[in-house]
């Protein structure tokens, strides 16, 4: 497909604007003014609205396929929470209205929303208190764990590491980096859960604190949490509760009751707001009484006469991470969502996530190796090592599945685990959508049998089939435009 400026013909236009009777130009310094003519494509409205929906067309998204990309919880995005993030209400309130005078008043509904929401929050996962600002998962982990630090900083403790198990999603080491810590990394054992008795020799003094992903990367609850909190505590350690798959636990577990001090929650994952493209996300976090001090700034608090204010008041504050209060637009669906869905709601949505998840695996550890076989939670991996030996790998598996209007699992993810296939149905999925996949993947296996050769040229039904991989995100060519700068 052409790129829209190879589409570009002199001299035509898509809209034109009326002449000014004033000369803007005139009173602009020159300092502004741009020095060349601004290099755009020349193409009629017909031409962008056409070229723009045949490109919509090719995305595989989860509005025209089901997507069962594991770890990432692409779901449902229920229609009625754009209607209500839409009413002017709340769109055309201006983020500065709280500071001025009088202006508190005018935004009483929003800071409700987020004042209701910590507290549902909070009441979801046990923990105390709330921030709304982060803007995804991995910076709500860092938010996190600037709060350890801060903690430790007031307590006068010398910490040098975080301890994280090898099955954690890959955020997790990232963010005790980029935070400053070393990282101290602890194996699985046979059963796909951190190996407890290889915890004990990584905890020292000198561990800030415990990074666990549950249910960790290979969809498995870790039973052990008790043991590991009383550990962790014992040297003034963090718990630090990964929680962005919350929707495989949530009305059945609190990671608050079991000991963990600071955990952060995906709602572009658990609570259906839009996700893909890269944001805008949320990645609220929630702390235990000991960790309150050091919450983001603004917070919002209920006054004795029931209207909601902003306090910056913090002095141990780790400050500011987000501008004004997070993406406001993504909390107030997963508001609504919450409100739609209720208690009980909540926990069929889990029991829904778990049961598909489940229901894949038992159906097909038949066809495909099951590296952990017990009950999963959210989502399974499982391993195409048996196809391998006729040389069918887990990425010829995937675009098989392209071809069947499948977006395909998480390929080669945990690394943990050989040909990983890892798959997440979620739990807005059918059991004819789920039987089509299964139908989908038998297939593939019998093909790896039958004509092994014939995945080699897959995928057949897209407009590119096999790029080079490694070319594509090394090697882009950003010269194209570099002749004609905008
Ligand atoms: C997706 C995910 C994250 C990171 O969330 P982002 O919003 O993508 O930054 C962290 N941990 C787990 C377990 C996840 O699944």
């Amino acid at each position: 497909m052409d790129l829209i400026f190879e589409k570009s013909v002199e001299g035509k236009r898509g809209f034109l604007n009326p002449k000014s009777d004033v000369d803007v130009r005139a009173e602009m310094p020159s300092s502004y003014k741009r020095q060349k003519e601004c290099h755009l494509p020349e193409v009629s409205e017909l031409d962008v609205v056409r070229h723009f929906t045949n490109l919509s067309k090719r995305n595989f998204s989860v509005d025209s396929n089901f997507y069962p990309l594991g770890s990432c919880t692409m779901k449902y995005n229920p229609k009625f929470t754009e209607d209500l993030a839409r009413l002017c209400g709340f769109t055309h309130l201006h983020p500065l209205l709280p500071q001025l005078k009088q202006g508190e008043k005018l935004v009483q509904g929003a800071l409700g929303v987020l004042y209701e929401m910590d507290r549902w929050l909070c009441e979801i996962t046990g923990m105390d208190s709330f921030t709304m600002q982060p803007l995804a998962g991995a910076h709500g982990e860092l938010t996190g764990v600037m709060m350890m630090a801060a903690y430790h900083k007031s307590k006068g403790n010398k910490k040098k590491y975080i301890v994280v198990p090898d099955s954690s999603h890959g955020t997790n080491p990232a963010t005790a980096a980029i935070a400053g810590y070393e990282i101290v990394c602890v194996p699985s054992d046979k059963n796909g859960v951190m190996d407890l008795s290889r915890l004990q020799e990584k905890i020292t003094d000198e561990m800030a604190g415990f990074m666990l992903t549950c249910p960790n990367t290979h969809g498995i609850f870790n039973s052990n949490i008790d043991k590991i909190t009383e550990m962790v505590h014992a040297v003034d350690g963090i718990m630090y509760y990964d929680g962005a798959n919350l929707n495989a636990i949530m009305g059945r577990f609190r990671p608050g009751d079991v000991g963990f001090d600071v955990m952060h929650v995906n709602l572009h994952k658990t609570f259906a707001t839009p996700h893909g493209g890269g944001g805008p996300g949320a990645g609220p976090v929630g702390v235990k009484e000991k960790l309150i001090p050091y919450l983001p700034i603004s917070r919002v608090v209920r006054k004795e006469d029931g209207t909601y204010s902003l306090n910056y008041d913090y002095p141990d504050s780790i400050g500011y991470i987000a501008s004004f209060y997070g993406n406001f637009g993504v909390i107030l669906r997963a508001y609504a969502y919450l409100l739609l869905l209720g208690k009980e709601g909540l926990k069929e949505a889990s029991n829904h996530a778990v049961l598909n998840a489940n229901y894949i695996k038992e159906r097909l550890k038949k066809h495909f190796a099951l590296p952990y076989d017990h009950i999963c939670m959210h989502e399974v991996v499982l391993s195409a090592a048996t196809q391998a030996k006729s040389g069918v790998h887990a990425i010829d598996i995937a675009k098989f599945l392209i071809d069947k209007g499948i977006h395909p699992p998480t390929v080669y993810f945990p690394l943990t685990v050989q040909e990983a296939i890892m798959i997440e149905p979620t739990e807005t999925e059918s059991k004819q959508t789920l039987d089509h996949f299964i139908q989908a993947m038998v297939e593939a296996d019998e093909l790896s049998v039958t004509e092994p050769s014939a995945f080699k040229d897959l995928p057949k039904t897209m407009p590119i089939s096999r790029p080079d991989e490694t070319k594509a995100a090394r090697d882009i060519d950003t010269n194209y435009f570099a002749e004609k700068p905008c």
